[in-house]
């Protein structure tokens, strides 16, 4: 089951494509909702503080 999102902006379908992106020097893909029109990228705020994190604790075990 998917969930579409729609841009307030376009009132358009986002488009899921996979982005990459780096923070504290590790980079790591994930797949993020894009407006195909303004280009507007919608993160959720849960899924970025829960790859941070991730992140976070795989640089502490080292
Ligand atoms: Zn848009």
């Amino acid at each position: 089951m998917e969930e579409k999102l729609i841009c307030d902006k376009c009132k358009v379908e986002l488009e899921e494509l996979e982005a990459q992106f780096s923070y504290l020097g590790k980079s790591f893909r994930h797949k993020v909702s894009r407006c195909p029109m303004c280009g507007q990228i919608c993160l959720s705020e849960e899924l970025v503080t829960g790859r941070m994190s991730e992140v976070e604790s795989m640089m502490e075990d080292k």
